[in-house]
């Protein structure tokens, strides 16, 4: 209901002239297209409602893997495949001790192109193990990020694995202003995400806090939604119109790394490989 109500509220927006923001391109770079959303979603009407939400490019990755290829074949230029390394729900802590993984991860990246691994699961000094290492090395050979849904500590441990990996930090590991600066200030090749927050803005306006963080790291930080249910993909729209309108408080510049700039970055990195 909520979100209809904004729905309404943006639409008396655009009516009254004011449509800049429903034109400022965006990439959603946290998008899930999970089994138990394709008999439901199927991959067309998935796709539309991406398109709905007028995105340059959405970053999907799938538990398992088969969604993220059957959306990739239905829109080539809208979404950006990235390799989970689930093969269904429920593998989110049980993935770091099975070792048919990394095995199972080669052999995609052999067949399919990736910007990036993830979204995965870690936490603290479980970085250390065999199959997380493993995945830290294979996204170095193919010069594609990770995506870590993860604790500071867990970062850490992947910079030190790995001081040249790229991390895009998945909900800004839940953490506020103050510890997401001083993560972005130690490692220059981590962005963060801010998919499943709304606490940094209210009403369309950026709590200070968090404006001086956009402010001072405006190449790194992203927008996403998070799928992580099927029902989640009916507030893609609604997430990326709410964003928008939040974007369009920000300096210019600023504004377009955010809304899209700095995930496309992260895209050519890898793909260009
Ligand atoms: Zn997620």
């Amino acid at each position: 209901m909520k979100y209809g109500i904004i729905s309404v509220v943006l639409l008396a927006i655009c009516w009254t002239g004011f449509s800049s923001a429903e034109e400022l391109p965006l990439v959603d770079t946290h998008i899930h297209y999970s089994h138990d959303a394709w008999e439901m979603l199927p991959p067309e009407k998935a796709v539309g409602l991406l398109r709905k939400a007028g995105l340059k490019y959405a970053f999907v990755s799938s538990s398992s893997d088969d969604g993220t290829q059957m959306l990739y074949d239905a829109a080539p230029n809208l979404v950006i495949p990235v390799l989970r390394p689930y093969r269904k729900r429920g593998e989110l802590s049980s993935w770091l001790y099975d070792e048919s993984v990394p095995q199972m991860l080669e052999r995609r990246l052999e067949k399919y192109k990736y910007a990036g691994i993830g979204e995965f699961h870690v936490f603290g000094d479980d970085t250390n193990l065999p199959v997380m290492r493993k995945v830290i090395q294979l996204a170095h050979d193919y010069g594609i990020f990770l995506h870590a849904h993860s604790d500071s500590k867990a970062v850490e441990n992947i910079f030190k694995i790995q001081p040249q990996a790229r991390v895009l930090w998945a909900h800004s590991g839940f953490e506020q202003p103050t510890e997401i600066r001083r993560m972005l200030s130690t490692y220059e090749n981590l962005m963060a995400d801010l998919a499943f927050r709304n606490e940094h803005a209210v009403n369309g306006e950026i709590d200070p806090q968090w404006q001086a963080l956009f402010m001072e790291f405006p190449d790194r930080i992203t927008v996403g939604t998070d799928t992580y249910t099927p029902e989640r993909w009916f507030y893609v729209e609604d997430h990326a119109n709410w964003s928008r309108e939040w974007l369009m408080t920000l300096p210019d510049q600023v504004r377009e790394n955010i809304a899209y700039r700095n995930a496309e970055r992260l895209k050519d990195w890898g793909l260009s490989k």
